[in-house]
């Protein structure tokens, strides 16, 4: 869809002419025979461009009916973009170097070069801006360059699942240089289209003429038959990190048994928080009448202590409730210490309260905040 220019807008005139003035049919002198004007966006403000387009004046040579522009002109912009290079090079950098999100590359955008963009209209520069880096990366001479220095290659396939239901990306990479050499969704994931994927990783090592020392995958049937087809001969190793996660099965099936056993221990928080609710229902003066009379409004001290013992209950649904973690760090370790942490801390609220003078019920009680309780608050913000 064209820019919409406001009508205030200021712009910078420049007019570009073809350098090369003669036909490539018949070498006679290119005319000028139309212009052609553009708007769009440099860092340094909005441009104006009068481009001057040629043609063979020979009605009878072929370069006639072909119009020439000017050379300059995709230096400074590509066909229909509204962004110079320079300003589409300083979005791309923000977004993939520094991970910055869409709508914080509008708001600079506007903020430091005043270009108003929609957020469709970024998205579509990013998508550019990832094209042509997938074809740089690609780009022979770059992988050439790349791998000048290398005496063999070590490769791996995984396909990936970015979100459950959807194709699995397969991506292929080398390690040696730690590039990803391609990647491609397949909807279907047969030993075929799979197969498909390696012969071109083949066709990628014959053009670099290095041997191929290792593939690493998680040895999926696919997998395991298409590079014995392709590469036949080159050891085909299993991935560490599945290889761990697969070692670390018998202990995390243990774990999880551990958290089953721990949840069955920990019972009745729904009869305590019933109860205290109910209590604190008891307790509470009118409405009306906290209204009427501001002492009133004082908060009972025992729905202090009640606030108190809810503070524990949520903490301590909290811990049961977390399932998060590996086989390096497992769930039903974390949930045993920071049991302990809760036991420990009602404890200590105990001692405090059978020494001391009874005072307000809320000052003898510290609040739920244990290293556990916090350690929860956060996983789940
Ligand atoms: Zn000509």
């Amino acid at each position: 869809m064209a820019y919409h220019w406001p009508v205030h807008t200021v712009f910078c005139d420049l007019t570009l002419e073809v350098e090369d003035r003669s036909c490539r049919h018949c070498a006679q002198a290119l005319k000028v025979c139309c212009h052609r004007r553009r708007r769009f966006f440099m860092g340094a403000g909005p441009v104006q461009l009068l481009c001057k387009l040629c043609h063979c004046p020979d009605p009878a040579c072929a370069g006639h009916s072909q119009t020439i522009s000017p050379e300059e002109e995709t230096a400074l912009v590509m066909p229909y973009w509204v962004l110079g290079w320079d300003v589409f090079c300083w979005l791309g950098h923000r977004r993939f170097a520094r991970h910055w999100s869409v709508p914080q590359i509008r708001a600079e955008l506007d903020d430091r070069f005043a270009i108003p963009l929609s957020v469709d209209a970024i998205e579509r520069y990013v998508g550019r801006y990832q094209l042509m880096l997938a074809a740089r990366q690609q780009d022979p001479r770059v992988v050439a360059s790349a791998y000048r220095r290398s005496r063999g290659l070590i490769l791996t396939i995984d396909g990936l699942q970015p979100e459950k239901g959807h194709e699995t990306l397969y991506v292929v990479r080398e390690l040696t240089q730690k590039r990803v050499w391609f990647a491609e969704a397949l909807l279907s994931s047969t030993a075929a289209e799979v197969q498909r994927l390696l012969a071109r990783a083949r066709a990628w090592v014959e053009r670099l003429g290095l041997p191929v020392r290792c593939w690493i995958s998680d040895k999926q049937d696919a997998f395991v038959t298409g590079i014995a087809a392709e590469f036949a001969g080159v050891p085909h190793r299993y991935c560490n990190n599945h290889f761990l996660r697969d070692l670390a099965k018998p202990m995390l099936e243990a774990d999880s048994h551990a958290k089953v056993q721990m949840r069955q221990q920990v019972r009745g928080l729904r009869a305590i928080e019933r109860e205290v609710l109910a209590e604190r229902v008891a307790d509470t003066p009118d409405a009306s009448a906290a209204l009427l009379d501001p002492a009133a409004t004082e908060v009972p001290a025992s729905a202090t202590a009640g606030d108190v013992v809810l503070d524990y209950c949520a903490a301590v649904r909290g811990i049961l409730n977390d399932n998060h973690g590996g086989p390096l760090q497992p769930p039903g370790e974390r949930m045993a210490e920071a049991l302990t942490e809760v036991r420990q801390s009602l404890q200590r609220n105990l001692e405090a309260k059978k020494g001391g003078p009874r005072r307000r019920a809320s000052s003898g009680w510290q609040s739920g905040s244990t290293p556990a309780w916090l350690r929860w608050q956060r996983t789940e913000s």
